[in-house]
Order: structure tokens, then C-alpha cells, then sequence
């Protein structure tokens, strides 16, 4: 027995968990329930978080909580409940399984079978945003050296569990080469642990590109918080429906498991939702607590029900479907079939062997960082970069010489061209003159002789070796 926590949401959210409720009992889940209130009604009563602490209480006591859609009420600042959750618990890997169902769900992939592993936590989504100059905002695109190690490793365990042939890896590292380089490393170090699974890298663009032409081609896809973000709608959606799809929130101690589609409201109380999404994810939430031997019954019950032509609304297609059937009446159709196997569709297997349990990350030991320079950003809007550099150059600090001005990454002095854009964001880099490196105290000296001179400093970025090798990216043209 089980214990874990629902919340039923808003829209179409209380038909389809009743629906997935009903049938994985039927199965044989051996569940205890605790039901908290979170979306809707708690954001509209003044709560933007849209869930309280007794839910929250509730949720990492039970530490498995499967959620429906709920509604996030428009403008008024309502934090997102997803991205809390996430983030709160440390769910960081997103799974999303998008398989074809073909002939009996129109698609224009009929082989694809494809598992998308997202980060969940890092990347763009910390949130990090300033405004920095009248016309210059940033985002601070945060890859940490754990959260690789966590989300690859999740990867490839998930792979070798699953009887799964190959993990890709899309990252952008030809350009982010700090970031996206270390999410590339890291998938190199730890593939090298796995030489039974195949293992390849591609650049993100490219790799999109083949997945919505040659999904077929793909096995299991790990990648950074955006490209997943973007890529596993993507996927979802050219498998012929996202209502057909769900996901899991895995963590440490804590997971979250849902359907990808939202709430529907203008479907909400008409008894016609697809529950399919929902009961995609709570099956895999019966393989993560174990139960996998119900997880296996449910998955290929509902795959018999898909082929058999029992059909809600929005899969419905004349010709193919048999019947168009209500929520309700679907859940009926997946409990009469529970204990047979699809013909046409794969059957699915699970095991024991299914339930994943991941090392606790290990720290490693630091390495030698070396102070080595730092970049002044300022604010200017004289638009021209020699006369910047004049101007800079006025901020003499005994040791430390300005090395190079760019503009939006892109180097401006020494030698730029007239022809570059420039914005009102300068970044400019001094090295130290003498070949030594960089202290603290010049920075500061830095920084307060710009003030003298009237100029408007917004921040500075210490450049670093570790070990002895550059961790900072040149200028562009450099
Ligand atoms: P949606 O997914 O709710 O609906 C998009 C379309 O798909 C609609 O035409 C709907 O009728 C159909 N649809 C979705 N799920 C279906 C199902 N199970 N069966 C049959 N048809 C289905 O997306 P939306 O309209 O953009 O968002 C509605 C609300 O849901 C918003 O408040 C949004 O914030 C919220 N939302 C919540 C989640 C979540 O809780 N995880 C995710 C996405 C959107």
C-alpha cells in the first residue's frame, strides 16, 4: 500500500482523475489517498501561489502526487503551480514518453517511439532577469555541474531500465560553449559508464529539424530546460495528439505526475474528455512506486481500448474509430479490457527491474580558481566604441589594462567595424598587464575610479581559470 497525494484541478481535471482512478483501482492498485485543493479556487482566493501550506505539507509527506490540470487565472500575477512545484521538491527531470499509436491515432509518424528527458530545473527557467540599460535586458542562463550529472544519469538509468538502445543528448554548445559545453561534457563522462547503450550528440537545431521529419530515428532524447521545453510539445504533438500524453516530475525524495494538456475549461462538466493523458501519467507513477505489474495490466488495457476503435471526441476519426464514447464510458472500455493485450500495438512489459533508483549526487573536490581578469559592463550611450575606450582608459588601476570592448558579445575595440550594431550595453575587459593575475582589491579600485570619472558601471563578471584552463568565452572576432 502506497500512500499518496491528488488534486483533482480545474477544467476537465476532476472527470479525468475520476476516470484514471477508477480504472488503476480496477487494476489492482494498492493505493491510500490523500486529496489536497491547489489551482483555481485557491489563486482566486487571494493566494497567488495557488496552493497553501497544509497542501504543501501534505504533498512531501506522501511524496507522490498525482495532479490534474488546473487553470491559472489570467494576468493578476499568479506564479505558475508547475514551476513552484518543480522547484520546491527539485523534481528535475521531466519525462515525457510520445509514442505513436498508429493506424488508430492519425499520424505522420507511424514508428515513432521516442522518450524526451528534460531538465527541469535549470537553465533560463531560474528567472534571473534585469533590466540593465534603457535598451539591454539579460536572462542568466544558469547549467550546473549536479543538475548535468542528475538529469544525464537519469537518462541513461531510465534507458538501461526500459531496454532502451540510445540516448541522444541536443545541446547548442558550438555557440554556449560554458553551459551547453558542460551538459555536453558531462553526457560524454557519464555515456563512457553505460557502453551497452548507444550514445550520440547533436546540435540542437538540427536535431529538432530530424525529430519532426525522422522521429523514428530517435530513442531517448536528454537536453537542457528550453530546447525540452519547446521540443517535448513538439513531440508530443506530432505523434497524432498531446491529449494521449503524460509526464512525470522526478526528484530526489519527491514526484509529480500529470498529463501534459491543460484544463480545458470549455470542456469542463460535459463528461467528454479524453482521461488518457492522466492515466498515461499515473501509470508512470505505479512504476515508480513499484507497482508494476498494475502499471503493465492498465498500459496494455488502454492500448487494447485504442485499438479496439473505443474512441473520446478528439481522437475520433470515421473510418478508424469504432465508437465515440464519453469519459466515463472509456474508463468502462479500459477496465473490461484490463488483463488482455493489444494485437496490432506493442505490448508493454514491465518489472521490477522498471523501478529506477539513482546514486545521491557526489560532490566533487574544488579545483584551483584563479582570479584573471574581470569585465566592467557599463552603460553608455555614446554608441561609438573608440571613444569608449578613451574613456575607459582614463580608469587607470596600477596592474590591470582594458583588453577589449564588445558590444552584445561581439568585439567592438580594439579594430572593430563601423558597420556593427551598438547598443547602449558595453562590456569592457581588463586583463592584468603584467601577465600575473587579478585581485579583489583592483576590482574594487576598478570600480571606483569608473565612478569618479561619471561613468555608469551596472556590473562585473570575474574571469576565472580552473585548473588552469580559461572558463570564460572570448569576445566574438576576437
Ligand atoms: P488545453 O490543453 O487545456 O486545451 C487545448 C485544446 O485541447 C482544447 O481545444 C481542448 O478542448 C483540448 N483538450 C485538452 N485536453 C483534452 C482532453 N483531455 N480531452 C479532450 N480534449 C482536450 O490548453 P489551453 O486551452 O491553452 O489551457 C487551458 C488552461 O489550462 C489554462 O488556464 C492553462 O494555464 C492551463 N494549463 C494547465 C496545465 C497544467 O496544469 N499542467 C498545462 C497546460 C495548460
Amino acid at each position: 500500500m502506497t500512500r499518496i497525494t491528488i488534486a483533482k484541478g480545474d477544467g476537465i481535471g476532476p472527470e479525468i482523475m475520476e476516470a484514471t482512478l477508477e480504472i488503476i483501482k480496477a487494476a489492482g492498485a494498492q493505493l491510500e489517498i490523500d486529496e489536497v485543493e491547489v489551482g483555481e479556487k485557491v489563486y482566486l482566493a487571494g493566494n497567488t501561489a495557488g496552493i497553501d501550506k497544509s497542501a504543501w505539507d501534505i504533498i512531501r509527506r506522501n511524496k507522490v502526487f498525482l495532479k490534474a490540470p488546473i487553470t491559472t487565472p489570467q494576468g493578476g500575477g499568479y506564479k505558475s503551480l508547475n514551476v513552484t512545484t518543480r522547484k520546491f521538491l527539485g523534481l528535475y527531470a521531466n519525462v515525457r514518453p510520445c509514442i505513436s499509436l498508429h493506424p488508430f491515432v492519425k499520424t505522420k509518424h507511424p514508428q515513432m517511439d521516442i522518450v524526451i528527458i528534460r531538465e527541469n530545473e535549470e537553465d533560463l527557467y531560474a528567472g534571473i532577469e534585469h533590466q540593465q540599460t534603457d535598451e539591454v535586458v539579460q536572462c542568466l542562463k544558469l547549467i550546473s555541474r549536479p543538475g548535468c550529472e542528475k538529469i544525464v544519469r537519469y537518462a541513461f538509468e531510465y534507458a538501461k531500465q526500459y531496454g532502451r538502445k540510445k540516448v541522444t543528448c541536443f545541446t547548442k554548445d558550438n555557440i554556449m560553449k560554458q553551459t551547453d559545453g558542460l551538459f555536453h561534457q558531462v553526457f560524454d563522462e557519464i555515456a563512457r559508464e553505460y557502453p551497452d547503450i548507444e550514445n550520440e550528440h547533436w546540435i540542437i537545431d538540427i536535431g529538432a529539424a530530424k525529430v519532426a521529419d525522422t522521429p523514428e530515428y530517435f530513442d531517448v532524447i536528454v537536453m537542457p530546460n528550453l530546447y525540452g521545453d519547446v521540443l517535448s510539445d513538439v513531440a508530443a504533438q506530432i505523434t497524432g495528439s498531446v491529449g494521449l500524453a503524460g509526464s512525470a516530475n522526478i526528484g530526489e525524495s519527491c514526484a509529480m505526475f500529470e498529463a501534459i494538456h491543460g484544463s480545458a475549461p470549455r470542456r469542463a462538466g460535459q463528461n467528454v474528455a479524453n482521461p488518457s493523458g492522466l492515466l498515461q501519467g499515473a501509470v508512470m507513477m505505479l512504476n515508480h512506486i513499484g507497482q508494476t505489474t498494475v502499471a503493465e495490466k492498465v498500459q496494455n488495457a488502454w492500448l487494447k481500448t485504442i485499438e479496439d476503435g473505443i474512441h473520446t471526441y478528439d481522437i475520433y476519426k470515421e473510418g478508424v474509430s469504432k465508437q465515440c464514447v464519453t469519459t466515463t464510458e472509456f474508463a468502462q472500455a479500459v477496465i473490461a479490457n484490463l488483463g488482455q493485450q493489444p494485437s496490432t500495438l506493442k505490448a508493454v512489459h514491465y518489472d521490477q527491474e522498471t523501478v529506477l533508483t539513482l546514486p545521491k549526487y557526489q560532490r566533487k573536490a574544488a579545483a584551483k580558481k584563479e582570479l584573471v581578469g574581470v569585465d566592467l559592463f557599463v552603460h553608455w550611450d555614446g554608441y561609438k566604441a573608440d571613444e569608449l575606450a578613451e574613456k575607459i582608459r582614463q580608469v587607470s588601476v596600477p596592474g590591470v589594462e582594458l583588453s577589449m570592448i564588445t558590444n552584445r558579445g561581439i568585439k567592438v575595440w580594439p579594430e572593430g567595424f563601423e558597420e556593427t550594431f551598438c547598443t547602449d550595453h558595453w562590456r569592457c575587459r581588463f586583463k592584468p598587464s603584467n601577465g600575473a593575475g587579478v585581485t579583489k582589491k583592483q576590482i574594487i579600485e576598478l570600480l571606483e575610479k569608473a565612478e569618479m570619472q561619471g561613468i555608469d558601471t551596472i556590473k562585473t563578471e570575474n574571469l576565472y581559470t580552473f585548473n588552469g584552463k580559461q572558463a570564460y568565452s572570448l569576445g566574438q572576432g576576437q
